[in-house]
């Protein structure tokens, strides 16, 4: 790209060539380089080149400013040869659009725009958070090349339609009660293009367009979400007889996290505490956009909980700056017991009951009563907890829960 060649030299025409001569130069390289006739690794960069010399030099504007400017004036003037609008994609299609003469100018009668394509894309996760690159195979119809699309063999160009003398449409006038009025409809022997071919192109069987599977590049951006389309011009069907192409709507479908979930820019991760560990505070492992990492949970902390990390979240699309690391808490209250659980637990609710009144009743606190049926159907098993020890409870329920909170 740094040292490109001169325009007229990529066509090896002379720098007064006429529009005429332009025209056949480009066609008869275009034939030689195309990337699907010439298998050779380079047609396809000098393909690109040639496509590129001719758009310019093809348009009198953008020829007379190459011509004072040479290429800086081209890139001063914003005149260069148009690609493809936001995404960088493959450049086929940009190509075919330039050699076909495609975005409107020019068209021949009958010249239609290509439909629009619509596909899917799964990505991962991680793939829609950081962005990518992604290589879709798109099955579609070009224009084709060896007839330009005429669906007329070389050299048997059609002729003209005779009956609309070429014009591609039929005028009837009509009387009706209102008056007389002209009725103008879409000739039904060239279908609209005011030329008939005679000798079909072999190439396409005179349809004018070829079915083709087109690889193409996809960069997706980082911080796209579920459900987001991306547009990628003109990477559609391609246009009847020299029309535009239509567009590709490529339509994003991002695969679920084992942990982690988005909102919008902000990624949210479920942190289940057991009792003791919301209770007294804990060391855990989260998951993040960077892994797992050690997280720290205060003593006393609820169910429900959000701590709020702020910039761990996914890039914000078209936007700068990243969304929140969210991290939620689920304190999870144990609903089988072993033996050592209940009888802690117990002790437990003991400190919580309001301070007796004379003595302690034998058999103390309600909460043993826990066995009542559907919701901890294994509690049965075990025999019913014992209370009381001297040891501190808050030790206790540590070293049942497996737990080594020494601070
Ligand atoms: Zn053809
Ligand atoms: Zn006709």
């Amino acid at each position: 790209m740094s040292s490109k060649r001169d325009y007229y030299e990529v066509l090896g025409v002379a720098r007064t060539a006429t529009d005429d001569e332009l025209k056949k130069a480009y066609r008869a390289l275009a034939r030689k380089l195309h990337p699907d006739v010439n298998k050779d690794p380079d047609a396809e960069a000098q393909f690109k080149d040639l496509s590129e010399a001719y758009e310019v030099l093809s348009n009198a504007q953008k020829r007379q400013i190459y011509d004072r400017h040479g290429h800086q004036g081209l890139r001063a003037g914003g005149g260069g040869p148009a690609g493809a609008e936001g995404f960088p994609f493959g450049d086929i299609g940009d190509i075919l659009e330039s050699f076909f003469g495609g975005g409107g100018q020019g068209g021949r009668p009958g010249a239609t725009r290509g439909s629009d394509l619509r596909t899917q894309l799964e990505l991962t996760f991680e793939e829609a958070v950081f962005g990518c690159e992604k290589e879709l195979e798109i099955p579609r119809w070009e224009n084709c090349l060896i007839c330009d699309g005429s669906g007329a063999e070389p050299g048997k160009p059609p002729t003209r339609c005779t009956s609309c003398n070429g014009s591609g449409e039929v005028r009837r006038v009509q009387q009706s009660l209102f008056g007389q009025f002209v009725n103008v409809t879409p000739c039904d022997r060239c279908r609209g293009a005011g030329q008939v071919v005679t000798h079909k192109c072999v190439e396409c069987n005179g349809r004018g367009s070829v079915r083709k599977t087109r690889r193409l590049t996809v960069t997706v951006p980082a911080g796209v979400d579920n459900e987001m389309e991306i547009r990628l011009n003109g990477q559609g069907e391609g246009g009847e007889r020299g029309g535009p192409s239509g567009n590709l709507y490529v339509r994003l479908q991002v695969k679920a996290h084992p942990r982690l979930k988005r909102d919008g820019a902000d990624i949210i991760c479920e942190l289940p505490l057991n009792v003791a560990q919301a209770a007294l505070g804990a060391e855990l492992m989260i998951p993040t956009l960077a892994g797992e990492e050690t997280f720290r949970v205060p003593a006393g902390t609820q169910h429900g909980h959000e701590f709020r990390l702020r910039d761990r979240g996914a890039p914000r699309l078209q936007r700068s700056g990243r969304g929140q690391l969210r991290v939620v808490t689920r304190v999870e209250v144990p609903a089988n017991l072993t033996e050592k659980q209940r009888a802690l637990f117990t002790s437990l609710a003991e400190t919580f009951a309001p301070p007796p009144a004379a003595g302690p009743p034998p058999n103390p606190a309600p909460v043993t009563d826990g066995e009542t049926g559907a919701q901890s159907p294994n509690a049965a098993d075990g025999p019913k907890g014992k209370p009381r020890k001297s040891k501190g409870i808050i030790d206790k329920v540590k070293d049942a829960l497996g737990i080594d909170g020494n601070e």
